[in-house]
Order: C-alpha cells, then structure tokens, then sequence
C-alpha cells in the first residue's frame, strides 16, 4: 500500500522565520500589562511589552480602540507630545524601562498564532505587530494578554455624531492622553462604571449634569450615590435617552424620556457618556483559538481561565481586565440586555445601529440586504429574522454577513454587542444565549500600504497557486501515485484539475 507523501509544494518549512524571537511579548502597557512584564522581567526572562498608545489621530476617527465621540482636542495630533502623556501617566512603564523590560508605545498586535490544527507549517508561536508605517512578525514563548476593556455602548437617535462617547474612551482622554474637548456631561448607567466615570469627571473638574438609569433604582454602591448626589449631580431614573440633540460642534443637549409616562425632560449637556457596561478585549485570544466563554461575572464573553492568568492555550496567559472587570457581576449582561429593550421600545427603528456601514435597526431586524445591492428579489425581501431563526439559534455572524453590521472600519466595537442584545430581544432569548461573534485578523485596521511590503519567501511564492488546494476541489500533490488519488477523482466526478 503506497502511503501519503511529504507534499513537496506545501507551506511546511518556508514560513519566513520572524526577525526576532522573545521569551515572553505582553500585548497592552495598562497598569496588568506592566505589573505582569515587571514580575517576568523579575523572574530572568526577556520581556517586549507593546501597546497602541498613542493611537493615530486617523484611527481615533475611526473610533479604535475605544469609542471616543469626537470629543478630543487637537493635541492628539501632536504625536511626540502624546508619547509623553502615555508614558507619564503610567509609572509602572517607566518602572519597567528601568527593570530591562523592552517598552514599544504606538505598536499594535493585529494577530496572534500558535501552531496546530491549520496552522502545521508554523514553527513557533508568532504574533504580528504594526505601527503607523509598517507591520512585522515577532516569534514568542509566552504571550501575556494585558488588553482591558472596552465600552459596551447602544445606539438611539443622535448617538451618531461628536459628543456621545464610551466611559471607557472618556477615561482615557482624561488620564492618559489628557485631551478631552468637553465640559457637561450627561452619563448613561448608574452602576460601577457609571459611578467611576462620574468621580473622575468631578475630580478633573468637569461638571456631571445627571446619571440616566433605565431601571427603577440606582444600581452602584449607596456611597457613591450619595456623595454625588451631594456634589449636585442629579440621577434620573426609569428613563431612557431618546435623541441626543446637536449642532455643527456635535450635542447640545440630551433628551430623556420616562417610558411609564411618557414625561419628557432635557438634560443640557455637550458629552453624552455611555456608561452601561464593559467588556473584556478578547479578540486576540479568540483569533488564537483560546477557549471563550460567556461568563456574566467577568462582564460577558472572557477567557476561560483556570486560576485566572492561564488560558486554554499553553503558551498564552492574561491579566487584569480582560481576564474580568471588576465590578461585574451575574446580573452584568442582563441589565445591559434591559437598556436594549428600552431602547428598543422606545426610539423609532430608523436609528442607525451599525455607524459604518449605516445599517438601522429596522434594517438589522429585518436581514435585509445593503442598500448599494438595491432592491431585493421577492424571495430575499420576504426573508426576516424570525424566518432566520427557523433554521437554528441566532447567531451574529449570519447576521453580519446578511446585513454587513459590524463589518465596517471601527470593526464592530461601537455595534457588536448591541447587535447580540438585539438579537436576543428579538428572540426572546437571555442575552448570554447569544454566541460570541467571530474575531478575525488583522484586529487593527491596516493600511494596504503597511502591509504591502510584506512579501512572502521564495519558495512560498514558487508554487502560491497550490496553497488554495482544497481537498474537496482538487487533489492534493501528496495524494498523486497513492491510492487517494482515484478515491479523490472519483468524489471530484473524474475532472479533478492537478
Ligand atoms: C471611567 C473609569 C474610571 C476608573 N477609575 C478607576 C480608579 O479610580 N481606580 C482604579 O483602580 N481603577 C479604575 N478604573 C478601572 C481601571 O481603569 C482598569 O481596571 C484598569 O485600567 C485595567 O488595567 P488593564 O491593564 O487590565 O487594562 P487597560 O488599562 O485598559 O490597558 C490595556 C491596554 O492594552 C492596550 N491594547 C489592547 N489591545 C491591544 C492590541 N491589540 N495591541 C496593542 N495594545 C493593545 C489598550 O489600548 C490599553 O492601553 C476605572 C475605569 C473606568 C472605565
């Protein structure tokens, strides 16, 4: 019996090596990415540290990696003095330049790769990093995901334009790029993040006109409520935003609505924050195949991490917020999932959902198709999400596809989890029913540019056309002269190209 050969023409052996290799690469420079490549450092290893801060002012329109509204100043154009806020306001990087640690600002991971099932012609882990100009590859030993946080922000009339931004993005303008254009802000949410954003906008001296909570009650510790209360900021219960009114500088105020009543009331304001949730940054892990799990406690779909640090992959670990927000708790989603179906109720479904690709509400519902496709055939247009949801549980990643939500620059942060909450309403689901939708590389937009001269080796470029043999289209160079290639032929109906 002639057994399967080593096929000659494939991957295996000329994946270009990296430039270099390190013992242990952390991806994020917050304060659990430089705790974590002190103590490595600490223990002997060598250590990079990357993070993407300070983000191009390019990418910041595009709302990556936070959603920040519009609502920063021009020094964010001024790059040399951006690295030095970055750096100044974390010490702990400062600590670790001094401890030998290896510290890249303005570098993003767009993707990480262990090898195995897939990915065989892999030597050995690999991650591959940007900055403004180009991207490269970097092999690694250990990878330590420090990459916290993001927003987890809702669409209503007006949430589209400058000055309505996430709590996490307004954090960021005020303590590490010290750049926040704003003045008077309205917050949506009244829990752990909502309290935060509050307490930092007063101790940076901004005022906080009112916390907006769709529930009954206040939802964050009776402290904090208090104190604020005491600083004259007002909570504005059993309400939701209805349209966020602005002019050519972006909103002027926010208009709130009691759903029970129908009582209406204007809260003036320049920044609209959303407060109502945050979620940790797995797309790396999940683009590494790291198992993911949706885990309310640590504020939605978080790494499965024995003992917290480890994950489901040997080489790769994580620390501080993506591992869990602190704060979260069981009740986490559903109150997110609660702020969506009072939207939901109550703004009109025109509401723009996914900014970049401007898909509404209504749209989104309705599986119904871009619009640059015009006009849907009779079949197309009679399909619905209920229709979709006929065939098996709803997953986001159909929807996407169908409707292109999510599929825009921002790479689905300002719309991913509205989209699953949706979903979920829509269905008459929990929202933790809701499978996670794929991550896929690059998680950075990249300029064609940066990328362009990446070029493959040699002997990869040799014999390109083989790399799309798929197995069910053609046979394979290994099965040729073996017994597989007649069994191959004849499930190819014996007009299988070579
Ligand atoms: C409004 C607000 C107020 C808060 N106030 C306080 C407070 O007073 N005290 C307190 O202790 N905590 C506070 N927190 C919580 C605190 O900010 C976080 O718990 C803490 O920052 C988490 O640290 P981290 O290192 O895990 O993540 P982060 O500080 O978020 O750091 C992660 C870093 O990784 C970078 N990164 C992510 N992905 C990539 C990638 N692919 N490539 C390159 N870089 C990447 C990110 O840009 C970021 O710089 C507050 C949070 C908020 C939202």
């Amino acid at each position: 019996m002639s057994v399967r050969g080593f096929d000659p023409k494939a991957q295996a052996g000329k994946v270009p090596p990296p430039r270099r290799r390190v013992e242990v690469l952390v991806v994020g420079g917050g304060p659990a990415g430089a705790a974590a490549a002190l103590e490595a450092r600490a223990g002997g290893a060598q250590v990079l540290l990357i993070d993407e801060n300070p983000v191009s002012a390019g990418l910041m329109g595009l709302d990556v990696p936070h959603y920040w509204g519009g609502r920063y100043t021009t020094a964010v154009h001024t790059r040399a003095r951006m690295l030095e806020h970055v750096f100044s306001a974390n010490p702990a990087l400062e600590a670790a330049v001094e401890a030998g640690v290896e510290v890249e600002l303005a570098v993003s991971c767009w993707g990480a790769w262990v090898p195995g099932y897939g990915l065989a012609s892999l030597p050995h882990p690999i991650a591959g990093l940007a900055d403004e100009e180009r991207a490269w590859t970097v092999g690694f030993d250990r990878l330590i995901l420090a990459t916290g946080a993001r927003d987890v922000v809702l669409s209503f009339k007006g949430w589209d334009q400058p000055g309505v931004m996430g709590a996490r993005a307004l954090q960021a303008l005020l303590t590490t790029y010290d750049a926040f254009a704003g003045r008077r802000l309205a917050i949506l949410g009244s829990g752990p993040p909502a309290m935060a954003v509050a307490r930092l906008a007063l101790a940076r001296g901004l005022e906080v006109a009112a916390l907006i909570e769709v529930r009954g009650t206040v939802q964050g510790p009776s402290a904090d409520h208090e104190a604020l209360t005491a600083a004259g900021v007002e909570f504005l219960t059993g309400r939701v935003p209805t349209v966020a009114v602005g002019g050519a500088d972006g909103v002027e105020r926010l208009e709130v609505r009691d759903p029970a009543t129908g009582a209406r009331r204007v809260v003036d304001c320049d920044t609209v924050v959303q407060a109502i949730g945050l979620t940790p940054v797995v797309e790396l892990l999940d683009v590494l195949g790291g198992a993911l799990a949706m885990q309310p406690a640590l504020g939605g779909y978080a790494p499965v991490s024995p003992g917290g640090t480890r994950t489901s992959l040997a080489e790769v670990f994580v620390a501080g917020d993506v591992a869990g927000i602190p704060g979260a708790s069981e009740g986490t989603v559903a109150y997110q999932q609660a702020w969506m179906r009072a939207l939901m109720a109550t703004s009109e479904p025109e509401v723009v959902v996914c900014q970049c690709e401007e898909v509404s509400r209504e749209a989104l519902l309705a599986v119904r198709q871009p619009t640059y496709l015009g006009e849907p055939s009779p079949s197309l247009a009679a399909r619905d999400l209920g229709r979709l949801l006929e065939d098996g549980p709803a997953n986001q990643d159909q929807i996407k596809r169908l409707t292109r939500a999510g599929m825009g620059p921002c790479q689905g942060r300002r719309c991913r989890e509205q989209v699953a909450l949706m979903l979920a309403c829509a269905s008459n689901q929990t929202a933790d029913h809701i499978p996670l939708a794929s991550y896929r590389a690059p998680v950075r937009p990249l300029p064609l540019s940066v990328l362009a001269a990446w070029d493959e080796a040699p002997a990869m470029s040799a014999h390109w056309d083989v790399w799309f043999g798929i197995t069910s289209q053609w046979i394979p160079y290994a099965d040729v002269g073996t017994e597989r290639e007649s069994f191959e032929a004849g499930v190819l109906g014996g007009e299988a190209p070579l």
